[in-house]
């Protein structure tokens, strides 16, 4: 039986590579220096270089389940996502900052549900998310839609806690993007902080939340900033 990894890995070498040899040799020579942190969540469906048409060096990118960001301020624990903040910011200096996540997130609906008892660290990790759940116990589409979003203001407000992250937004030469991307319709919907919600791509002002402010300073949102029933249209 052939080994269909295998053969995908020589393919890129004869075929995909020899296209973009010089532009990998410029990112050896001169090194990377990406503008973006791209923090996404795990799932196979959300495809970043596809959504922002970017190409090789352009992208400093961290995955994780449910796109979380732990807590800055942590006594333990090895946290990749923590010090891949810490180096984009620090050491690569990006100017953005993008929180993605998308719509049918299995981390997001796990926070509606039991996780299997083996899945410790899976318990815990979802922990970064429980704040933005809602007080039902059967989530429709619409809870789950809300829940993604609220999910990514979540992480937002968190991230506002890495003090190279505060003090980079607070002197202008860092912007931080909230974005959720719906699968089915093949759009970002971005979060606006002046409009306090999301809104798609197509009807957005532009890509980022705006002149970043603590959400929880506008009267008409609940803590995570995503009001709990109107619609985002
Ligand atoms: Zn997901």
């Amino acid at each position: 039986m052939p080994d269909e990894l295998l053969e995908r890995l020589r393919r890129f070498q004869t075929d995909a590579f020899p296209l973009q040899r010089s532009l990998f040799r410029h990112l050896v020579d001169e090194g990377q220096h990406p503008l973006t942190l791209f923090i996404g969540c795990s799932g196979s469906r959300l495809v970043p270089y596809l959504l922002t048409g970017a190409g090789p060096g352009e992208l400093f990118l961290v995955r994780n389940v449910g796109a979380f960001i732990p807590p800055y301020d942590q006594s333990q624990g090895f946290h990749g996502t923590a010090a891949a903040i810490e180096f984009a910011v620090l050491n690569l200096q990006v100017k953005r900052i993008i929180v993605c996540g998308h719509s049918h997130c299995g981390a997001i609906r796990a926070l509606y549900g039991e996780v299997p008892a083996a899945a410790q660290n899976l318990a815990r990790w979802l922990d970064l998310g429980r704040e933005a759940a809602l007080p039902v116990a059967e989530p429709g589409p619409e809870v789950l839609r809300r829940t993604e979003q609220r999910a990514i203001v979540l992480q937002l407000e968190r991230l506002m806690d890495y003090p190279m992250v505060r003090q980079q937004v607070d002197s202008g030469g860092l912007t931080l993007h909230g974005w959720h991307y719906v699968i089915e319709d093949g759009e970002i919907h971005v979060f606006d902080v002046n409009r306090g919600r999301f809104v798609p791509a197509a009807d957005a002002d532009n890509a980022g939340t705006g002149p970043y402010q603590r959400f929880t300073e506008a009267d008409d949102l609940d803590y995570s900033g995503v009001p709990l029933m109107s619609n985002d249209d």
